[in-house]
C-alpha cells in the first residue's frame, strides 16, 4: 500500500478495545511482545496522535525492562502502571485533534476539548513539592501508586535507545582530545563503568573517537546486550585479561572497547592499586538511585533484588559506602593525572553524602567541555522515523550533510554514525543542532514529508538535557556564571512556552528516586506529518524552545550566549542580569 501524507488508514479495533491492526509491526527479538511500530496504517484517528502512540511503543521496544514498563536509568517508567498504559493507548488512538490528553505521573487523568493547534498531550511527571522532594519520600509514594518517574526521555516517549546519548558521550570525549591530547584519542586509555540503556553508548562513543575503552557493568545480561546491537566489540574474562586487551590496542593506538562483568567499586581501587593510570576515568552506573541503581561492592545482584523489597535502608547505606569507595579511587586517579568528570549520574554528590569531602574536585561534564555549545542553545536534537524504514534516516543525514556543510561538529557526526551507529527500534538520528538549524532542518523534512520523498513523518524531539529546559544544579547548571543553578523557572517558562508554541507534547519533569529534589526538566514532542499545520508548530515551538535557551544563557552573563542572541536578531532584554 502506498503512503501520502493525507492519507489516513485506519487499523481494526481489537477485542478490548484497542486498535492493533495490520500490516504487524516489525518483530521485536529482544523484546518478542513489545514489537517495533511501523507501516503505513494508523490505528488513531490522525497521524499527529498516531505518531504520539508509535513513540510511547517505540520506548518500550527499545527498553531494558519493558514488562514493568522501565525504560532506563533503572526506574525511568513509560507509563505509571499497566492499567495506566491501556487507557493512555485508548485515549491516543480515540481522541480528536482538537482535544488535549492530560497525564500526571504517568497515569491519564482526562480528556480535555481544546483547539486543533493545542498540544494533543500535556504532562507533569514526578514533580514533588520542595521541602518533600527527597528519595525516601518518592520510594513511599512510588509504593502507593501515586507517583512515577519519567526519566528525562521516557516518561515523554522520547528515548531512542542508547543511540540517543552516543553523541553527548562522543562530544565529551572529543572535547578532551582537543584539550589534553592533540586531538586525538589514538592510543588512550578510557575507563568507565555502567552498559545500562545510556551507559551503553559509552563503549562505541569511545571507539568512535578512537580510544581503547574498558567499560564495566556488574550485570553480565547489560554486557551480553551491548555485545549484540553492536555496541561492545569484546567481554573480557576477567581483569587481568580485559587489561592485556587494552594495553595492546593502546600500543598499536587501535581503537577498542572491552566489556568486563564486575563491580566497578572492586575494580576501579584494584586498577589504581597496580599503578595503572587511564588517561580518561568517568562512569555511568546508576549511582543516583541507591536502591534500584547502583549495586554495592559484594553483594549478588539477587541479593540486591531481595532488598530492593524488603531492606531498602540497608541497600541505601551498602550502596553509599561503595560509592564513596568507588570515587576515592576517581579521586586516585585524579591524582595521578587521569581526566576525570562526573558523566550526569550524580555520583559525587552521593560520595559527598557519604563522607568523600572532596568529590566535587571531580567536575561535570556540562560545565567541563559542553558548556560552550549550551550557550549558543546547541543540544541534542533527535528525528524519528514513524515508518519504520532506515531509508527516511538516511535521506535526511543526506539532507543534514546538504544544509549544514560547515558545522563540522554536524558533518563529522553524520558520517560515523552512518558508519557505526546500529538501529534500535523506530530507526531514528540524533544531532547537535542550535538556534535556527533546528527549525530549518525541521521545515525542510515536512517539505520531504508533504512530497512524499520519504515513507512517513517524522517525530523531532530533543533531550532535556538542553539549553533552555533542564535546572540541575549538580548536572546541567553546575557554576553557572551568575549563581543561577538552582532556579528551576527556566524550564518551567520552557514547557509554557512550547505549549503556547503549539508542540505536539509538552512535558515538566522532575527528579525521582535519588534525583528526588535535585532537577526539573521541560520536554517537548514535535511531529513532522507533511502538513501547513505542521510547518506553524515546527517553526514556532523549535524556534522559541532554542530562543529561550540562549537568552537563558544570555541572562546568566555568558558572552557567546549574548553574541548568538544579536546575531540571530532575539528580542532579547539586556537588564544586565538583574
Ligand atoms: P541503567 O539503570 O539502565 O544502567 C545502569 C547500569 O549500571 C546497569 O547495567 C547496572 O548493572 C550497572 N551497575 C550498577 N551498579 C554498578 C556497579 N557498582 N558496578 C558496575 N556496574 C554497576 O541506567 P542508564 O540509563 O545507563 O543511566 C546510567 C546513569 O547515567 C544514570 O544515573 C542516568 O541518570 C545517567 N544519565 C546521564 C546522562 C547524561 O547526559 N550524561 C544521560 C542519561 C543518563
Amino acid at each position: 500500500m502506498g503512503w501520502s501524507p493525507r492519507s489516513v488508514v485506519r487499523g481494526v479495533v481489537s477485542p478490548n478495545g484497542v486498535r492493533y491492526n495490520q500490516p504487524m509491526p516489525k518483530p521485536n527479538p529482544r523484546h518478542p511482545n513489545f514489537p517495533i511500530p511501523s507501516g503505513p496504517v494508523l490505528r488513531a484517528k490522525g497521524w499527529r496522535q498516531e505518531a504520539l502512540l508509535r513513540l510511547l511503543e517505540n520506548v518500550l521496544s527499545v527498553g531494558e525492562d519493558p514488562d514493568k514498563l522501565i525504560v532506563y536509568a533503572a526506574l525511568g517508567k513509560a507509563a505509571r502502571n499497566w492499567a495506566a498504559h491501556e487507557q493512555i493507548v485508548k485515549a491516543l488512538t480515540t481522541m480528536d485533534e482538537d482535544q488535549t490528553l492530560v497525564i500526571q505521573s504517568g497515569k491519564p487523568i482526562g480528556l480535555f476539548r481544546t483547539h486543533a493547534r493545542a498540544p494533543l498531550v500535556i504532562m507533569a511527571n514526578c514533580n514533588i513539592v520542595g521541602q518533600w522532594a527527597k528519595a525516601e519520600v518518592f520510594y513511599e509514594l512510588e509504593k502507593k501508586g501515586l507517583i512515577a518517574w519519567g526519566g528525562l526521555t521516557a516518561g515523554a516517549w522520547q528515548y531512542i535507545g542508547s543511540q540517543g546519548v552516543i553523541q553527548g558521550t562522543y562530544e565529551i570525549f572529543m572535547r578532551i582530545a582537543e584539550k589534553r591530547f592533540g586531538g586525538s584519542l589514538a592510543g588512550r586509555f578510557i575507563l568507565t563503568a555502567g552498559m545500562g540503556g545510556m551507559g551503553g553508548a559509552q563503549p562505541l562513543a569511545g571507539r568512535m573517537a578512537g580510544a581503547a575503552i574498558l567499560d564495566v557493568d556488574v550485570d553480565p545480561a547489560r554486557a551480553a546486550r551491548r555485545k549484540e546491537i553492536g555496541y561492545l566489540e569484546h567481554i573480557a574474562p576477567d581483569l587481568d585479561a580485559a587489561l592485556a586487551m587494552i594495553e595492546a590496542a593502546v600500543r598499536e593506538k587501535r581503537a577498542t572497547s572491552v566489556g568486563l562483568v564486575a563491580n566497578a567499586a572492586d575494580v576501579y581501587p584494584e586498577i589504581l592499586r597496580r599503578g595503572i593510570i587511564p588517561d580518561i576515568v568517568t562512569d555511568q552506573t546508576s549511582a543516583h538511585d541507591l536502591v534500584y541503581g547502583y549495586v554495592p561492592a559484594g553483594m549478588s545482584l539477587d541479593e540486591v533484588k531481595r532488598l530492593r523489597v524488603d531492606g531498602q535502608g540497608q541497600l541505601m547505606a551498602a550502596s553509599r559506602a561503595s560509592i564513596a569507595t568507588h570515587v576515592r579511587a576517581m579521586l586516585g586517579f585524579l591524582e595521578r593525572g587521569a581526566e576525570v568528570f562526573d558523566n550526569g549520574n550524580l555520583i559525587r554528590t552521593q560520595a559527598k553524602q557519604a563522607g568523600v569531602d572532596n568529590a566535587f574536585d571531580i567536575p561535570i561534564f556540562t560545565e567541563a567541555y559542553l558548556r560552550p555549545l549550551f550557550a549558543r542553545a546547541i543540544g541534542p536534537f533527535r528525528w524519528m522515523a514513524l515508518s519504520g524504514e532506515p531509508e527516511d534516516i538516511s535521506r535526511i543525514d543526506d539532507l543534514v550533510l546538504e544544509m549544514f556543510p560547515d558545522n563540522r561538529i554536524v558533518t563529522n557526526w553524520i558520517s560515523l554514525a552512518r558508519q557505526h551507529i546500529p538501529f534500535e527500534g523506530l530507526p531514528a538520528r540524533i544531532a547537535w543542532l542550535g538556534h535556527g538549524e533546528r527549525t530549518a532542518l525541521a521545515l525542510r523534512v515536512n517539505d520531504l514529508v508533504r512530497a512524499g520523498t520519504l515513507k512517513g513523518p517524522i517525530a523531532f524531539s530533543r533531550d532535556h538535557l538542553d539549553a533552555g529546559a533542564m535546572a540541575h544544579p549538580n548536572i546541567m547548571t553546575e557554576n553557572m556564571k551568575d549563581g543561577s543553578d538552582a532556579i528551576a523557572d527556566w524550564p518551567l517558562l520552557d514547557a509554557m512556552l512550547l505549549t503556547a508554541s503549539m508542540a505536539d507534547l509538552v512535558v515538566i519533569h522532575s527528579g525521582g528516586g535519588g534525583y528526588a529534589g535535585y532537577m526539573t526538566s521541560a520536554g517537548v514532542t514535535l511531529v513532522a506529518d507533511g502538513t501547513a499545520a505542521a510547518d506553524e508548530r515546527l517553526s514556532l515551538a523549535l524556534t522559541n524552545d532554542t530562543g529561550l535557551g540562549v537568552m537563558r544563557y544570555a541572562d546568566a552573563g555568558y558572552e557567546e550566549s549574548k553574541d548568538e542572541a544579536e546575531k540571530k536578531g532575539l528580542l532579547w532584554f539586556d537588564l544586565g542580569g538583574k
